[in-house]
């Protein structure tokens, strides 16, 4: 097992699998961005071995992430791998959905069980402009294709912006309480300099949810995933609404996940720069027995206690989400 400086279990991994991708959602990225040269980037193999290490230390459950996942060659052979590791309970991906129109059925197939779809706006125009290059009828038609499918469960992100979004809340809420998914919505972090001051766009989940309940009464899910969301229900519906507040409601102490970043660095706090380089070991010694497991067993004394985000300062990370893997 995987037990951190703080006595956290450490059983969730989430893999950027590429940076690259086909939208430059305005809070992730910035106006131009340079990706990585493609020998930087981990390849399939080195992920393949890279999550197999982890689940033979105890990791339960991954998410493939990016970047967008989907846009990466080869990404359906390597989900259905890592669904088949022995030990593995739940192998679950976040998308923009701009591809799941055609992907949903295979993404199932090869053993995909969870699915984010971020979706931040239902105006077509809005989400061109927040995206920068997405279209939102293919993404809603990848949301009706991945329900048809048949996932254990999917989720709709959402970031909400002060005075560019906040007055759909509760449209997005009515659109996933239609759809009989779940929703969360995330306050934006800074990570990144993306031009522009995040927190005059800040907008607090207690907000989001007071918004809410001008509409509905929101009911304390009696059944909280264990992750870093904090669920609500409300009476005859399925869908479970969901907020997810690194700046409002701290949640680090329950943290039980690490990353590794497309360029295949493990990141041990999402908000902090502690990292172990592990692309280097699978590439300067491949032979060496256990190089892999003993510097991830070794890597979890640096896992921080927590995050320090603060939106006042000027950004401290300067890494952007895509290439992190949110
Ligand atoms: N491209 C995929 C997508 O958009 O779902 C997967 C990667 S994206 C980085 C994962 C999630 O991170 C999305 O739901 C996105 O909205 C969220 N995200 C990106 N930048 C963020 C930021 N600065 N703060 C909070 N969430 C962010
Ligand atoms: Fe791409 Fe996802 Fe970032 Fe948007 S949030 S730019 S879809 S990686």
């Amino acid at each position: 097992m995987l037990i951190d400086a703080f006595q956290r279990t450490i059983s969730y991994l989430r893999i950027s699998v590429t940076d690259r991708c086909d939208f430059r959602c305005t809070y992730c990225m910035a106006d131009r961005m340079q990706f990585l040269p493609r020998h930087d980037i981990l390849s399939l193999e080195e992920i393949e071995r890279i999550a197999r290490a982890f689940v033979s230390l105890g990791v339960r459950k991954i998410r493939i992430t990016g970047g967008e996942p989907l846009v990466r060659q080869g990404v359906i052979p390597l989900l259905g791998q890592i669904a088949r590791l022995p030990g593995l309970d739940t192998l679950a991906l976040t998308t923009n959905g701009s591809q799941l129109a055609q992907q949903a059925v295979a993404l199932r197939d090869a053993g995909v069980r969870e699915l984010n779809i971020s979706l931040d706006s239902l105006r077509a125009d809005r989400f061109h402009a927040m995206t920068r290059t997405g279209e939102l009828a293919p993404v809603l038609q990848g949301i009706d294709a991945a329900c048809r499918a048949g996932f254990g469960r999917i989720r709709l992100n959402s970031v909400i912006l002060k005075g560019q979004n906040d007055d759909e809340i509760a449209d997005l809420v009515a659109f996933a309480l239609e759809q009989g998914v779940d929703i969360a919505f995330i306050e934006e972090m800074p990570l990144g300099d993306i031009g522009r001051d995040r927190q005059a766009a800040f907008l607090p989940s207690h907000a989001i949810r007071q918004t809410l309940e001008q509409h509905w009464e929101l009911i304390p899910a009696t059944d909280q995933t264990g992750g870093p969301a904090r669920y609500y229900r409300i009476a005859g519906h399925r869908s479970r609404i969901g907020f997810i507040s690194p700046h409002s409601e701290n949640f680090c102490s329950q943290c039980n996940r690490v990353r590794v970043t497309a360029q295949g660095r493990l990141l041990l706090c999402l908000g902090n720069e502690h990292s172990v380089d592990l692309k280097s070991i699978l590439r300067d010694a491949p032979a060496a027995p256990d190089a892999l497991e003993q510097a991830i067993r070794s890597a979890m004394a640096l896992k921080p206690e927590r995050h320090h985000f603060n939106l006042a300062e000027p950004v401290q990370i300067l890494r952007f989400m895509n290439s992190t893997g949110g």
